[in-house]
Protein backbone atom coordinates (compact mmCIF):
# COMPACT_ATOMS: atom_id res chain seq x y z
CA UNK A 1 0.00 0.00 0.00
CA UNK A 2 1.27 3.40 -0.70
CA UNK A 3 0.51 6.27 1.82
CA UNK A 4 -0.78 9.30 0.41
CA UNK A 5 1.77 12.67 0.96
CA UNK A 6 0.34 13.90 3.94
CA UNK A 7 0.15 10.43 6.01
CA UNK A 8 4.09 9.69 5.11
CA UNK A 9 4.45 13.13 6.51
CA UNK A 10 2.79 12.12 9.96
CA UNK A 11 5.29 9.38 9.83
CA UNK A 12 8.15 11.28 9.05
CA UNK A 13 6.69 14.28 11.88
CA UNK A 14 6.78 10.76 14.64
CA UNK A 15 10.40 10.84 14.44
CA UNK A 16 11.07 14.77 14.52
CA UNK A 17 12.27 14.51 10.70
CA UNK A 18 12.05 18.20 9.03
CA UNK A 19 8.36 18.04 7.92
CA UNK A 20 6.48 21.63 6.87
CA UNK A 21 3.75 22.32 8.99
CA UNK A 22 0.67 21.61 6.80
CA UNK A 23 -2.79 21.10 7.12
CA UNK A 24 -4.97 18.87 5.25
CA UNK A 25 -8.22 20.07 3.51
CA UNK A 26 -11.47 18.45 2.10
CA UNK A 27 -14.33 19.67 0.07
CA UNK A 28 -16.32 22.10 1.45
CA UNK A 29 -14.18 22.64 4.34
CA UNK A 30 -13.62 26.59 4.59
CA UNK A 31 -10.62 27.88 3.55
CA UNK A 32 -8.32 28.15 6.28
CA UNK A 33 -6.32 31.54 7.59
CA UNK A 34 -2.86 30.94 6.66
CA UNK A 35 0.25 32.84 5.80
CA UNK A 36 1.23 33.59 2.36
CA UNK A 37 2.57 31.69 0.02
CA UNK A 38 1.15 28.25 0.46
CA UNK A 39 1.62 25.53 -1.53
CA UNK A 40 -1.04 23.51 -2.36
CA UNK A 41 -0.95 19.51 -3.33
CA UNK A 42 -2.94 17.01 -4.29
CA UNK A 43 -3.03 13.84 -2.25
CA UNK A 44 -2.98 11.14 -4.73
CA UNK A 45 -1.40 7.87 -4.39
CA UNK A 46 0.98 8.51 -7.40
CA UNK A 47 3.94 10.55 -8.43
CA UNK A 48 4.12 13.05 -10.99
CA UNK A 49 1.41 15.26 -9.40
CA UNK A 50 3.62 18.61 -9.84
CA UNK A 51 3.71 18.16 -13.58
CA UNK A 52 -0.17 17.19 -13.53
CA UNK A 53 -0.72 20.20 -12.22
CA UNK A 54 -1.74 18.94 -8.76
CA UNK A 55 1.04 20.97 -6.98
CA UNK A 56 0.51 24.96 -7.13
CA UNK A 57 1.46 28.09 -5.27
CA UNK A 58 -1.31 30.66 -3.61
CA UNK A 59 -0.03 34.08 -2.96
CA UNK A 60 -3.18 35.06 -1.12
CA UNK A 61 -6.61 33.95 0.29
CA UNK A 62 -8.41 34.64 -2.91
CA UNK A 63 -5.79 32.07 -5.61
CA UNK A 64 -5.68 29.84 -2.40
CA UNK A 65 -9.76 28.81 -2.16
CA UNK A 66 -9.50 29.01 -6.21
CA UNK A 67 -6.46 26.51 -6.42
CA UNK A 68 -8.19 24.20 -3.97
CA UNK A 69 -11.27 23.84 -5.71
CA UNK A 70 -9.19 22.99 -9.25
CA UNK A 71 -7.16 20.71 -7.67
CA UNK A 72 -9.98 18.96 -5.65
CA UNK A 73 -11.32 18.23 -9.20
CA UNK A 74 -8.31 17.71 -10.85
CA UNK A 75 -8.06 13.57 -12.03
CA UNK A 76 -4.64 12.58 -11.60
CA UNK A 77 -3.57 8.98 -13.69
CA UNK A 78 -7.60 7.48 -12.63
CA UNK A 79 -7.08 8.85 -9.21
CA UNK A 80 -9.59 11.77 -7.76
CA UNK A 81 -8.07 13.70 -4.70
CA UNK A 82 -10.35 13.08 -1.44
CA UNK A 83 -8.11 16.34 0.31
CA UNK A 84 -5.12 18.33 -0.08
CA UNK A 85 -2.36 19.52 1.53
CA UNK A 86 -1.93 23.29 2.21
CA UNK A 87 2.16 24.09 3.11
CA UNK A 88 3.80 27.42 3.61
CA UNK A 89 6.33 27.63 0.56
CA UNK A 90 9.45 26.79 0.94
CA UNK A 91 12.17 29.34 -0.54
CA UNK A 92 14.24 26.87 -2.31
CA UNK A 93 17.77 26.84 -2.94
CA UNK A 94 18.35 23.00 -4.49
CA UNK A 95 16.11 20.23 -4.50
CA UNK A 96 17.80 16.80 -3.37
CA UNK A 97 16.89 13.04 -3.78
CA UNK A 98 17.09 10.42 -1.37
CA UNK A 99 15.46 7.18 -1.11
CA UNK A 100 15.38 3.86 0.64
CA UNK A 101 14.42 0.71 -0.58
CA UNK A 102 13.93 -2.66 -0.76
CA UNK A 103 16.25 -4.36 -3.20
CA UNK A 104 14.60 -8.11 -3.63
CA UNK A 105 17.65 -9.06 -5.83
CA UNK A 106 20.54 -7.70 -3.36
CA UNK A 107 18.72 -8.95 -0.52
CA UNK A 108 19.12 -5.44 1.27
CA UNK A 109 18.24 -2.61 1.83
CA UNK A 110 19.86 0.29 -0.32
CA UNK A 111 19.82 4.31 -0.48
CA UNK A 112 18.80 5.80 -3.90
CA UNK A 113 20.68 9.33 -4.04
CA UNK A 114 21.41 12.13 -6.03
CA UNK A 115 22.04 15.96 -5.96
CA UNK A 116 19.94 16.54 -8.68
CA UNK A 117 16.00 16.00 -7.47
CA UNK A 118 12.62 17.40 -8.05
CA UNK A 119 10.11 16.72 -10.77
CA UNK A 120 12.91 15.84 -13.42
CA UNK A 121 15.07 13.04 -11.71
CA UNK A 122 14.38 10.68 -13.81
CA UNK A 123 15.93 12.67 -16.57
CA UNK A 124 19.16 12.31 -14.71
CA UNK A 125 18.98 8.55 -14.53
CA UNK A 126 22.91 8.28 -14.76
CA UNK A 127 23.83 10.44 -11.56
CA UNK A 128 21.97 8.68 -9.23
CA UNK A 129 24.00 6.73 -7.02
CA UNK A 130 23.40 3.64 -4.89
CA UNK A 131 24.53 3.02 -1.35
CA UNK A 132 24.00 -0.13 0.31
CA UNK A 133 22.51 0.54 4.02
CA UNK A 134 24.50 0.42 6.87
CA UNK A 135 26.08 2.60 9.58
CA UNK A 136 28.60 4.30 7.64
CA UNK A 137 26.17 4.90 4.75
CA UNK A 138 25.56 8.04 5.79
CA UNK A 139 29.23 9.36 4.83
CA UNK A 140 28.59 8.31 1.51
CA UNK A 141 24.95 10.16 1.50
CA UNK A 142 26.53 13.49 2.55
CA UNK A 143 29.24 13.24 0.32
CA UNK A 144 26.61 13.07 -2.56
CA UNK A 145 24.31 15.51 -1.39
CA UNK A 146 27.15 17.67 -0.21
CA UNK A 147 25.80 18.50 3.23
CA UNK A 148 26.94 18.25 6.65
CA UNK A 149 27.73 14.66 8.04
CA UNK A 150 26.28 14.93 10.99
CA UNK A 151 22.99 16.25 9.69
CA UNK A 152 23.03 13.29 7.41
CA UNK A 153 23.37 10.90 10.02
CA UNK A 154 20.38 11.89 12.00
CA UNK A 155 18.35 12.12 9.42
CA UNK A 156 19.21 8.42 7.90
CA UNK A 157 18.91 7.07 11.59
CA UNK A 158 15.20 8.46 11.41
CA UNK A 159 15.30 7.09 8.03
CA UNK A 160 15.87 3.84 9.05
CA UNK A 161 13.64 3.57 11.86
CA UNK A 162 11.00 4.50 10.13
CA UNK A 163 11.70 1.92 7.40
CA UNK A 164 11.98 -0.39 10.15
CA UNK A 165 9.33 -0.23 12.56
CA UNK A 166 6.98 0.32 9.46
CA UNK A 167 7.74 -2.33 7.47
CA UNK A 168 8.60 -0.10 4.31
CA UNK A 169 9.32 -1.33 1.06
CA UNK A 170 9.93 2.29 -0.20
CA UNK A 171 10.31 5.65 1.76
CA UNK A 172 11.69 8.10 -0.99
CA UNK A 173 12.13 11.67 -0.41
CA UNK A 174 11.86 14.14 -3.55
CA UNK A 175 12.74 16.91 -3.33
CA UNK A 176 14.48 16.99 -0.42
CA UNK A 177 14.92 20.68 -0.44
CA UNK A 178 17.40 22.93 0.93
CA UNK A 179 16.17 26.39 1.42
CA UNK A 180 17.63 29.75 0.88
CA UNK A 181 18.37 30.00 4.42
CA UNK A 182 20.28 26.65 4.57
CA UNK A 183 17.63 24.52 6.88
CA UNK A 184 16.87 21.43 5.22
CA UNK A 185 13.04 20.17 4.82
CA UNK A 186 11.28 16.52 3.41
CA UNK A 187 9.27 18.38 1.29
CA UNK A 188 7.44 15.55 -0.66
CA UNK A 189 7.49 11.84 0.98
CA UNK A 190 6.30 8.76 -0.83
CA UNK A 191 6.02 5.57 1.31
CA UNK A 192 5.11 2.21 0.52
CA UNK A 193 4.12 -0.48 3.19
CA UNK A 194 4.91 -4.01 2.66
CA UNK A 195 0.55 -5.14 2.21
CA UNK A 196 2.17 -8.59 3.99
CA UNK A 197 2.86 -6.16 6.93
CA UNK A 198 -0.61 -5.59 7.42
CA UNK A 199 -1.62 -8.04 10.78
CA UNK A 200 0.75 -5.72 12.59
CA UNK A 201 0.63 -2.36 10.82
CA UNK A 202 -3.46 -1.97 11.00
CA UNK A 203 -3.14 1.58 12.50
CA UNK A 204 -2.09 2.84 9.16
CA UNK A 205 -5.54 3.33 7.37
CA UNK A 206 -5.52 0.54 4.96
CA UNK A 207 -7.90 1.18 1.89
CA UNK A 208 -10.06 -1.81 1.25
CA UNK A 209 -9.91 -2.74 -2.47
CA UNK A 210 -12.60 -5.63 -3.44
CA UNK A 211 -12.08 -8.23 -6.09
CA UNK A 212 -15.74 -9.09 -6.19
CA UNK A 213 -17.98 -7.92 -8.66
CA UNK A 214 -21.57 -7.88 -8.76
CA UNK A 215 -23.09 -9.21 -11.57
CA UNK A 216 -26.93 -8.98 -10.62
CA UNK A 217 -27.69 -12.63 -11.25
CA UNK A 218 -28.66 -14.96 -8.01
CA UNK A 219 -26.15 -17.82 -7.81
CA UNK A 220 -23.33 -16.57 -5.90
CA UNK A 221 -19.63 -17.70 -6.54
CA UNK A 222 -16.44 -18.20 -4.80
CA UNK A 223 -13.16 -19.53 -6.43
CA UNK A 224 -9.79 -19.68 -7.05
CA UNK A 225 -7.75 -17.80 -9.86
CA UNK A 226 -9.15 -15.91 -12.62
CA UNK A 227 -9.18 -18.94 -14.59
CA UNK A 228 -11.14 -20.78 -12.42
CA UNK A 229 -13.36 -18.06 -11.27
CA UNK A 230 -14.15 -17.58 -15.36
CA UNK A 231 -14.80 -21.33 -15.85
CA UNK A 232 -17.24 -21.54 -12.67
CA UNK A 233 -19.34 -18.60 -14.02
CA UNK A 234 -19.29 -20.48 -17.62
CA UNK A 235 -20.56 -23.42 -16.60
CA UNK A 236 -23.26 -21.70 -14.70
CA UNK A 237 -23.90 -19.40 -17.49
CA UNK A 238 -24.05 -22.81 -20.13
CA UNK A 239 -26.70 -24.12 -17.71
CA UNK A 240 -28.79 -21.44 -17.69
CA UNK A 241 -28.14 -19.97 -14.19
CA UNK A 242 -26.78 -16.17 -13.76
CA UNK A 243 -24.07 -15.60 -11.42
CA UNK A 244 -24.33 -13.18 -8.61
CA UNK A 245 -20.67 -12.05 -8.82
CA UNK A 246 -17.34 -12.67 -9.64
CA UNK A 247 -14.92 -13.69 -7.13
CA UNK A 248 -11.23 -15.04 -7.16
CA UNK A 249 -10.58 -14.91 -3.48
CA UNK A 250 -6.57 -16.07 -4.00
CA UNK A 251 -4.10 -17.66 -2.17
CA UNK A 252 -6.56 -16.43 0.61
CA UNK A 253 -7.88 -19.33 3.26
CA UNK A 254 -8.11 -17.69 6.77
CA UNK A 255 -11.38 -18.13 8.20
CA UNK A 256 -11.78 -14.19 8.09
CA UNK A 257 -11.16 -14.25 4.51
CA UNK A 258 -14.35 -16.84 3.64
CA UNK A 259 -16.48 -14.91 6.52
CA UNK A 260 -15.87 -11.60 5.03
CA UNK A 261 -15.96 -12.32 1.46
CA UNK A 262 -19.45 -14.84 2.15
CA UNK A 263 -20.97 -11.89 3.69
CA UNK A 264 -20.45 -9.49 1.11
CA UNK A 265 -22.01 -12.41 -1.29
CA UNK A 266 -24.95 -12.84 1.14
CA UNK A 267 -25.72 -9.24 0.87
CA UNK A 268 -25.80 -8.65 -2.86
CA UNK A 269 -29.77 -8.51 -3.61
CA UNK A 270 -31.56 -12.07 -4.48
CA UNK A 271 -28.15 -14.71 -3.51
CA UNK A 272 -30.68 -17.70 -3.37
CA UNK A 273 -27.41 -19.89 -3.08
CA UNK A 274 -23.31 -19.85 -3.73
CA UNK A 275 -21.09 -22.03 -5.35
CA UNK A 276 -17.70 -22.67 -3.92
CA UNK A 277 -15.12 -24.06 -6.17
CA UNK A 278 -11.45 -24.48 -5.01
CA UNK A 279 -8.74 -26.55 -6.14
CA UNK A 280 -6.30 -26.35 -3.32
CA UNK A 281 -2.61 -26.69 -4.40
CA UNK A 282 -0.53 -24.34 -2.27
CA UNK A 283 -3.35 -24.02 -0.26
CA UNK A 284 -5.03 -26.46 1.77
CA UNK A 285 -8.34 -28.10 1.84
CA UNK A 286 -8.87 -28.49 5.37
CA UNK A 287 -7.82 -24.91 5.94
CA UNK A 288 -10.74 -23.84 3.96
CA UNK A 289 -13.31 -26.53 5.17
CA UNK A 290 -13.06 -24.60 8.57
CA UNK A 291 -13.53 -20.78 6.06
CA UNK A 292 -16.70 -22.36 5.23
CA UNK A 293 -17.53 -24.18 8.79
CA UNK A 294 -16.99 -20.35 10.49
CA UNK A 295 -18.69 -18.78 7.66
CA UNK A 296 -21.75 -21.33 8.54
CA UNK A 297 -21.66 -20.68 12.04
CA UNK A 298 -21.20 -16.75 11.78
CA UNK A 299 -23.29 -15.85 9.21
CA UNK A 300 -27.50 -15.78 10.47
CA UNK A 301 -28.82 -15.94 6.51
CA UNK A 302 -26.15 -17.96 4.66
CA UNK A 303 -27.65 -19.50 1.33
CA UNK A 304 -27.44 -23.14 0.78
CA UNK A 305 -23.80 -23.80 -0.08
CA UNK A 306 -22.62 -25.71 -3.17
CA UNK A 307 -19.29 -27.06 -2.92
CA UNK A 308 -16.24 -28.53 -5.01
CA UNK A 309 -13.18 -29.01 -3.14
CA UNK A 310 -9.90 -30.81 -4.90
CA UNK A 311 -6.72 -30.79 -4.16
CA UNK A 312 -4.20 -30.92 -1.26
CA UNK A 313 -5.82 -32.50 1.62
CA UNK A 314 -9.13 -32.83 -0.02
CA UNK A 315 -10.04 -35.94 2.39
CA UNK A 316 -9.57 -34.34 6.01
CA UNK A 317 -11.84 -31.48 4.80
CA UNK A 318 -14.68 -33.50 3.63
CA UNK A 319 -14.41 -34.96 7.26
CA UNK A 320 -14.53 -31.92 8.79
CA UNK A 321 -17.50 -30.87 6.92
CA UNK A 322 -19.08 -33.66 6.94
CA UNK A 323 -18.84 -33.40 10.89
CA UNK A 324 -20.20 -30.00 10.74
CA UNK A 325 -23.34 -31.10 8.50
CA UNK A 326 -21.72 -29.70 4.72
CA UNK A 327 -20.74 -31.66 1.75
CA UNK A 328 -18.36 -31.95 -0.98
CA UNK A 329 -20.01 -32.34 -3.79
CA UNK A 330 -18.13 -34.36 -6.51
CA UNK A 331 -18.08 -31.96 -9.49
CA UNK A 332 -18.80 -28.26 -10.29
CA UNK A 333 -21.52 -29.85 -12.50
CA UNK A 334 -23.43 -31.24 -9.59
CA UNK A 335 -23.15 -27.92 -7.47
CA UNK A 336 -24.82 -25.91 -10.52
CA UNK A 337 -27.61 -28.58 -11.01
CA UNK A 338 -27.83 -27.80 -7.32
CA UNK A 339 -27.65 -24.14 -7.23
CA UNK A 340 -30.19 -24.04 -10.10
CA UNK A 341 -32.73 -25.75 -7.88
CA UNK A 342 -33.00 -22.42 -5.95
CA UNK A 343 -33.61 -20.16 -9.27
P1 LIG B 1 5.33 15.25 -7.22
O1 LIG B 1 5.42 15.93 -8.53
O2 LIG B 1 4.09 14.39 -7.14
O3 LIG B 1 6.55 14.50 -6.85
O4 LIG B 1 5.10 16.41 -6.10
P2 LIG B 1 6.17 17.24 -5.22
O5 LIG B 1 5.61 17.39 -3.87
O6 LIG B 1 7.51 16.63 -5.30
O7 LIG B 1 6.16 18.65 -5.89
C1 LIG B 1 6.64 18.87 -7.19
C2 LIG B 1 7.49 20.12 -7.27
O8 LIG B 1 6.79 21.24 -6.76
C3 LIG B 1 8.77 20.05 -6.43
O9 LIG B 1 9.80 19.39 -7.07
C4 LIG B 1 9.06 21.54 -6.24
O10 LIG B 1 9.76 22.03 -7.35
C5 LIG B 1 7.69 22.14 -6.20
N1 LIG B 1 7.36 22.38 -4.80
C6 LIG B 1 6.89 21.49 -3.89
N2 LIG B 1 6.76 22.08 -2.68
C7 LIG B 1 7.15 23.36 -2.84
C8 LIG B 1 7.26 24.48 -1.96
O11 LIG B 1 6.97 24.43 -0.78
N3 LIG B 1 7.73 25.63 -2.50
C9 LIG B 1 8.05 25.73 -3.80
N4 LIG B 1 8.48 26.90 -4.27
N5 LIG B 1 7.97 24.72 -4.65
C10 LIG B 1 7.54 23.55 -4.17
MN1 LIG C 1 7.92 14.53 -5.42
Amino acid sequence: MQLLEYQAKNLLREVELPVPEGLVLRAGEPIPEVTFPVVVKSQVPVGGRGKAGGVKLAQNKKELSSIVATILQLEIKGHKPECVLVEPALNIESELYLALRVNRDKRRVEYIVTRNGGVSVESHAEEVRVVPADEESYLQVAEILQLEAVAVKKMCQKFMTIFHDDDCLLLEINPLIVTKDGDIFCADAKIEIDDNARFRQENLGWTETSNLKPLGGNIGVVANGAGMAMSTMDTIYAAGGKPANFLDIGGGTGEDVFVKNLHKITDLPNVQSIIVNIFAGITRCDEIAKGLIAARERIVDLPPLYIRLEGTNRDKAVELLAEAGMEVLPSLQACVEGALKHV
